[in-house]
């Protein structure tokens, strides 16, 4: 059969997460908790299972869209509008895919930086559109060249690709980033997709730079957030678009035809459960504290700690200990250690010669200490 996305293969989180099944292993590779949602989320599920089990409007329910834009408003000191400015969508990968696919026409060029989320590249080219890559460097923490980003920019360039916290890495924007980065897009036609699934999820007292608190950015910008990351609920897949209303009119089109509309009763006990600031507000620092707990076995051990400033990923460099590329090294300590985690590489268009591995420290205390365990001994 002539493949329609001859490139694409299975995710790499599919085929680590089975492997890690098979074997047995201590699965740090796809980003996902280890511990489930909170007694009082399930029980108001099981509350609006109750009569909420038909279509919710194409756009979200209407109380869960206003609860949405109350957070984000309050959160971060704007004023969204929930009818023309927020969609529900069936988890921020639907929102990635109508966004890109809303405004990227056959030719037009989208840059993004590698390593970039596995989703992007494929999607801009189902759309017909290039992905131009610009490679970070972990040599200087993955930080953003502005004068090279201003090279890479064409009249073709319809949109960028945005993603702080960062995955793989667990870099962060900071304001002066979004500053740099509207300076080069103020006076085009550039669009923004701005993926901010790990929003809640910075450490060491940073604060999330959301391109919603630059005006020059936000009147251009999709922001695709998830409630997975943030509530332990990666399995409903429910996420949202934030966008002004002439982008939003667009998502919604493309929105339509994807998924129509996502799972009513769960829309309702979300927007029951965001109205309660504690219920994220307190997620950096319990991270963080698995973030230290992770990274604390590899002080004076031959792995490298990257530093991960936000996000539930911790990146170490494997350089002391093997010559083997990291797609062999994290199939063989799967097999063999029975600790399962991400190769970097696979994220880049062209693989830079770092030897790193990415492990999700989203799991119990006694599982990070086993698996951390295991590894700091080679
Ligand atoms: N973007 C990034 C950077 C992610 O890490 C993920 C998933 N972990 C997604 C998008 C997709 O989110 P969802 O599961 O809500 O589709
Ligand atoms: N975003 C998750 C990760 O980075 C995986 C999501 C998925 O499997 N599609 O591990």
């Amino acid at each position: 059969f002539p493949s329609k996305q001859p490139q694409v293969q299975t995710t790499i989180f599919t085929k680590m997460s089975q492997l890690a099944t098979e074997e047995g292993a201590l699965n740090l590779s796809q980003g996902f908790p280890g511990f489930d949602c909170s007694e009082e989320l399930q029980e108001l599920v099981r509350f609006y299972a109750k009569g909420h089990n038909q279509y919710a409007p194409m756009t979200g329910v209407p109380v869960f869209r206003q609860s949405i834009a109350n957070k984000t408003n309050s959160f971060y000191g704007v004023s969204l509008n929930a009818d023309t400015e927020v969609t529900v969508v069936s988890g921020a990968t639907e929102a990635l895919f109508a966004a890109i696919h809303c405004c990227v026409s056959p030719g037009d060029e989208v840059i993004m930086f590698d390593p970039s989320y596995d989703a992007y590249d494929p999607i801009v080219r189902l759309a017909g559109g290039i992905p131009v890559h610009i490679p970070l460097n972990s040599s200087n923490g993955f930080c953003i060249d502005w004068e090279e980003l201003g090279r890479k920019i064409t009249p073709q360039t319809r949109a960028i690709m945005v993603n702080s916290p960062h995955n793989p890495t667990g870099a962060i924007w900071s304001m002066e980033d979004l500053d740099a980065f509207a300076s080069l897009v103020k006076g085009t036609n550039i669009l923004i997709v701005s993926d901010e699934v790990y929003e809640h999820i910075v450490f060491d007292g940073a604060q999330h730079a959301s391109v919603l608190l630059h005006p020059e950015l936000r009147q251009r910008s999709f922001v695709c957030g998830s409630f997975g990351k943030t509530y332990h609920i990666t399995g409903w897949k429910m996420g949202y678009c934030l966008a002004p209303p002439y982008l939003t009119q667009e998502f919604r089109k493309l929105h339509q035809w994807v998924t129509f509309s996502s799972a009513t009763p769960l829309q309702y006990a979300l927007a029951e459960y965001l109205k309660t600031p504690a219920h994220y507000l307190g997620l950096s620092s319990f991270y963080q504290q698995k973030r230290d707990l992770f990274a604390s076995y590899f002080e004076g051990s031959r792995w490298k700690i990257l530093p991960s400033h936000g996000s539930f990923f911790q990146c170490l460099d494997y350089a002391e200990i093997s010559n083997e590329s990291d797609v062999d090294l994290s199939v063989r300590l799967t097999k063999e250690l029975k600790v399962a985690s991400i190769p970097v590489s696979v994220f880049y268009e062209t693989p830079p010669e770092d030897r790193i591995l990415r492990f999700c420290f989203a799991k119990n205390d006694d599982v990070i200490m086993e698996a951390a365990q295991k590894l700091a001994q080679l």
